[in-house]
């Protein structure tokens, strides 16, 4: 009988037709003992091929991307009251509606759902806002559990986009002796076209599947003890039926360790693997740095000087370097990058520089232009605006040029380099995986170039120790001597004529220059938000000597170019700009800058653009204005009294988790659906396990779907 059962698995995932027509009856008659999560969603009981393709739309897959999608919360029913009985604050109530309806808001596509709640006991109100399917859900006479926040809002109590779930069926009858067997209700998060209660619909079919579930995770010494044999089922099938809070938190504490486990142990197998290319080795030039640091204007900090001295000695390896250069705004970074580019050029190599703007390429083109070509390296710049491009790309393939700086276009296929031996990528996290991974392809083949990777964002500790766990990472925190901190005021917009525009009139009768930050180039009727055309005149208008201009990224580039040049040499005293001018711009002369809509941006991006002045000596001078008459949020009052990146980084991660400020920015790639990085006391046991299985990696030919997993984990975080 043994032989049967793989023939029977095959035809689960492989034959999709049969799949389709037998979907609930089938499921019994090929009975596996086993699950294999990365089969298709299809493989589940109940799930014909109506279902797998609602699934598909959004976004589930597989099995296991089902399985792990783990409720957002659990509601504790039990605490349900009767109205009479209700405080303000979060509450549960068991109701009967009548009289739900939606109308349009002053706004537009701005909805109003209303409706009557009551019991034996009271009514109440209740408004949702934005959910005009609520009107539909909620019909008359029907009783729901509903979640939410009683309020005293517009002159009366009433309960604030309360979550809305049909009444479980042991509690409809709370009186009987049949006490309920869960105190708690998961709720899914909404993924389009599903709701909560879909997904609670589906797994309720599941619970026999979970059964089934193997192990994820190989044991060795360093194993925790919670990570028993079975656990792995037990914590998935309690974090979708717990029936208690307790249950809950430990079936998630061990289901991120999982995940933990595994952005760790990627990581490492990524460093091993780095350790294994080849790298041209580049000797120490001790003459080339100090003709460097003669001709400097200033001395290297000595944050700087250790930074230089790390990358050195990696760069004297037959291995390729992988480190990343973090500092703050400002803090000097570009010096640091020109010693090694130097370096590499004294022994005969070509660098390359990739930057992510072209703004931002002619920049760093004429300030390492500046610092390098007194010293004889030749240096190319190549960015869509290039003249030359054929003549140039022929040098570059003929090695006559040494450092080329360049933005996306330095990575198509038809560049080629002579001997490329050491790229430099600024402000990394703006470029995904793959681009980064055709720059270091460029290189002759069997070798591999070593890396310095850039970045203003910090990396907090927590993912320093996970997801880039194969980095070596060299850190800025000291800023050259003289900086005074940036002044930040978040202020009301209505009040920026009162407020505002007296202190930028004084910086600009200074003789300062001053950045003006909007949102959209052109106005979007059904957005509140300024445009950049539009702030220009009324800025104008308002500061009639200042010589007042725009700038945006759709722009033709020597257009760009033209205006950045101007406003550089100080012919434009106002620059009114969207995000473009955001990373590494260097006016060190521009004392202000005005962010409108701030509430819009993330903190990290905030930071970045503040960090467009304070590069010179002046007192310099950040405002964030928030539009109509809401309050500054919690980001901005964080910058108000921060203006330390590492630290506001901290705050960003907490704030918004890491998918958001790595995933996206790295093409989605980075999700952690459930661990916290906060949890350093996990981290702590997953490094210590996940160093025992890179040690001796063939423990994972036995966990195939591990292995899988992990090969996905290593490709969307390496850096190399
Ligand atoms: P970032 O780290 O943001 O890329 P930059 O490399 O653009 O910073 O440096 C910002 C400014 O500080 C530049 O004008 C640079 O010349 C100057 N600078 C760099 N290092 C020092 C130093 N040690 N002392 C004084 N000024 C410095
Ligand atoms: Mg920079």
């Amino acid at each position: 009988m043994s032989g049967a059962k793989p023939i029977q698995k095959r035809r689960l995932i492989n034959c999709p037709i049969s799949v389709g027509l037998l979907a609930a009856p089938r499921a019994s008659l090929c009975y596996n003992k086993t699950m294999d999560l990365e089969s298709e969603v299809s493989a589940l009981p109940g799930v014909g091929e109506k279902t797998a393709s609602t699934l598909k739309k959004a976004g589930f897959l597989t099995v296991k991307d089902l399985l792990y999608y783990l409720p957002r919360e659990y509601e504790n029913y039990q605490s349900a009251v009767k109205i009479c009985d209700l405080n303000p604050g979060k509450v549960t109530i068991i109701a009967k509606v009548k009289d739900a309806k939606t109308r349009y808001g002053r706004r537009r596509n701005f909805t109003i759902t209303e409706a009557t709640l009551y019991d034996d006991t009271d009514s109440i109100r209740a408004v949702w806002f934005n959910q005009p399917y609520r009107a539909k859900q909620l019909e008359t006479g029907r009783e729901f559990l509903f979640v939410g926040s009683y309020e005293f809002k517009n002159g009366r109590y009433q309960l604030m986009s309360p979550s809305v779930n049909l009444v479980p069926e042991e509690l409809k009858d709370a009186a009987s002796p049949k006490a309920p067997k869960s105190a708690i209700l998961p709720v899914y998060s909404a993924k389009t076209p599903l709701k909560s209660t879909d997904f609670s619909r589906l797994f309720k079919g599941f619970r026999p599947e979970f059964a089934k579930i193997q192990d994820l995770l190989p044991r060795t010494e360093h194993t925790p003890d919670f990570v028993k044999p079975g656990a792995r089922k037990e914590a998935l099938f309690k974090a979708h039926y717990a029936t208690t809070e307790t249950e809950a938190n430990q079936a998630r504490e061990y289901l991120a360790y999982e995940e933990l486990f595994e952005l760790i142990l990627a990581a490492r197998l990524n460093r091993q693997e780095n350790q294994k290319l080849r790298a041209e080795k580049i000797p120490y030039n001790d003459q080339a740095m100090k003709n460097l640091l003669k001709s400097l204007k200033f001395a290297l900090t000595d944050a700087q000087k250790l930074a230089t001295w790390e990358i050195i000695k990696d760069l004297d390896k037959p291995t390729p370097m992988n480190r990343l250069l973090q500092g703050d705004v400002g803090a000097g970074k570009t010096v640091v990058a020109a010693a090694a580019a130097l370096q590499a050029v004294q022994s005969g190599f070509q660098v390359a520089l990739l930057a992510p703007t072209a703004v931002l390429a002619v920049q760093h083109a004429e300030s390492l232009n500046a610092l390098l070509g007194p010293l004889g390296v030749k240096i190319g710049l190549l960015t869509g605006a290039t003249k030359h491009k054929t003549e140039l790309k022929k040098q570059i393939k003929q090695g006559t040029v040494d450092l080329v700086i360049g933005t996306h276009a330095l990575i198509t296929d038809d560049t080629e380099f002579h001997n490329l031996a050491l790229c430099i990528i600024d402000e990394q996290h703006r470029f995904g995986v793959n681009q980064r991974q055709k720059l270091l392809l460029k290189s002759p083949a069997e070798r591999a170039p070593h890396l310095l990777s850039m970045t203003a964002t910090p990396i907090p500790r927590s993912l320093q120790l996970t997801v880039f766990g194969d980095l070596e990472i060299s850190t800025i925190k000291q800023l050259p001597k003289g900086r005074q901190p940036i002044k930040t005021k978040a202020m009301n917009s209505l009040n920026a004529q009162d407020d505002l525009y007296p202190k930028v009139r004084e910086e600009l009768e200074k003789g300062r220059q001053v950045y003006w930050i909007c949102k959209n180039i052109e106005d979007v009727p059904s957005q509140e938000t300024i445009s950049v055309k539009k702030q220009a005149e009324t800025l104008k208008q308002a500061f009639k000597q200042a010589k007042v201009e725009f700038l945006h990224g759709r722009m033709k580039q020597a257009q760009k170019d033209e205006i950045m040049e101007n406003f550089a040499s100080g012919k434009i005293d106002i620059l009114v700009s969207t995000t473009v001018i955001e990373v590494g711009v260097n006016v060190p002369n521009a004392s202000t800058i005005v962010i409108m809509d701030a509430e819009n941006y993330g903190l990290a991006q905030l930071h970045q653009l503040r960090g467009r002045v304070g590069r010179g000596q002046h007192q310099s001078y950040c405002y964030l204005l928030v539009s109509g008459d809401k309050p500054p949020t919690r980001r901005l009052k964080e910058l108000e009294n921060s203006t330390d990146g590492f630290y506001l980084a901290e705050v960003d991660l907490k704030l918004r988790g890491p998918g958001e400020i790595y995933g996206s920015l790295q093409h989605g790639a980075l999700d952690l659906r459930i661990a916290s990085l906060s949890d350093t006391h996990l981290i702590a046991k997953a490094q210590k396990h996940a160093a025992d299985v890179a040690k001796n990696p063939e423990i994972m030919l036995e966990y195939k779907e591990l292995s899988r997993s992990i090969k996905r984990y290593q490709q969307l975080t390496t850096l190399n």
